[in-house]
């Protein structure tokens, strides 16, 4: 891996008091931007009645194939101050497609959503965070397609995702033809100098409340956290007739990997609850905007990237 130039680890310290010193909502130190994949129907049916009941804005990653089937009330989600950016058109994973597989998938979402909404969008997440070093290609794409950020990349060393090392700041990343994009990676925690992830889906769902009240306090003396709900996880009663059917046909390791998905799914709402009570929640957009304002957001290079002359 390359070192950074000693100015910038001069600088890093500064960056992170930065991130933490933006003006933040109600006053408080740093906020908590909650985010959701796929735009599933009970997004609309259970977590927006209960996000305007709390008072929290969100930012929804959509799948824009899903958002077509229910616009009205994508519309008053956006009407009501939450946040909504491209999660592919069909939820492809990055290493699953080719670069212009990829490429056709954004363009298409990005163009089709705005058109449906009438206003642009900024924001990107990959389906299953899937841009890693491996697909990094990804970033150039979506730079081609208009995006002013991504949040896809977890800078852990996951199984099926992540890209280790990555830096931790939210940050503008100038990719090798001199180009930029703004990169708001996935929270994570340290114990031991191991970074682990921690503020959302599964971890937020198997683990006790207090390893995620732990991960958040950390974080946010450095820098704002960013939560992530699955669609799924509004689903508590039972599985929706799609992923039942989908399971019932599917192999034996995909099965037992959806019946993963349901473990201890009736102790997310509570846990969320908890988590607006200790923390000041706004969608990822507007925690950019607000540490952009602060003068918080470093530019840096891509991590690996050699830059053309
Ligand atoms: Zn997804």
């Amino acid at each position: 891996m390359k070192t950074l130039p000693a100015a910038c680890l001069i600088l890093l310290p500064a960056i992170a008091a930065a991130q933490s010193a933006s003006v933040w909502p109600e006053g408080k130190r740093a906020a908590v931007s909650l985010t959701f994949d796929d735009a599933r129907p009970s997004q609309l049916d259970a977590g927006l009645p209960l996000l305007e009941k709390l008072g929290v804005r969100a930012t929804f990653f959509v799948s824009v194939n899903n958002l077509e089937k229910r616009l009205d009330g994508w519309k008053r989600a956006i009407g009501a101050g939450h946040e909504i950016g491209v999660h592919g058109y069909l939820h492809m994973q990055v290493h699953r497609v080719s670069p212009e597989d990829f490429r056709s998938e954004v363009e298409r979402g990005k163009k089709l959503l705005e058109d449906l909404i009438g206003a642009p969008v900024a924001g990107h997440r990959a389906p299953a965070f899937s841009i890693t070093p491996a697909t990094r290609w990804a970033l150039d794409i979506l730079v081609d397609a208009g995006f002013q950020y991504d949040s896809s990349i977890y800078p852990i060393a996951g199984k099926r995702y992540g890209w280790p090392g990555f830096p931790l700041d939210i940050q503008r990343l100038t990719l090798a033809d001199g180009r930029t994009i703004i990169e708001a990676p996935l929270s994570v925690a340290h114990l031991g100098g191991k970074a682990l992830p921690c503020c959302g889906g599964g971890y937020l769902r198997l683990f006790p409340y207090a390893y995620t009240r732990w991960a958040l306090r950390q974080i946010e003396r450095r820098r704002p956290a960013i939560v992530y709900l699955h669609p799924y996880e509004f689903d508590t009663e039972a599985p929706p007739e799609d992923f039942a059917a989908a399971t019932r046909r599917a192999p034996l390791k995909a099965r037992l990997f959806n019946a993963r998905l349901w473990l201890r799914r009736r102790s997310v709402w509570p846990k969320f609850r908890r988590l607006v009570g200790e923390h000041s929640f706004t969608s990822l957009g507007d925690i950019i905007r607000r540490t952009e304002e602060g003068g918080g957001i470093a530019v840096s290079p891509l991590p690996g990237t050699t830059m053309k002359s």
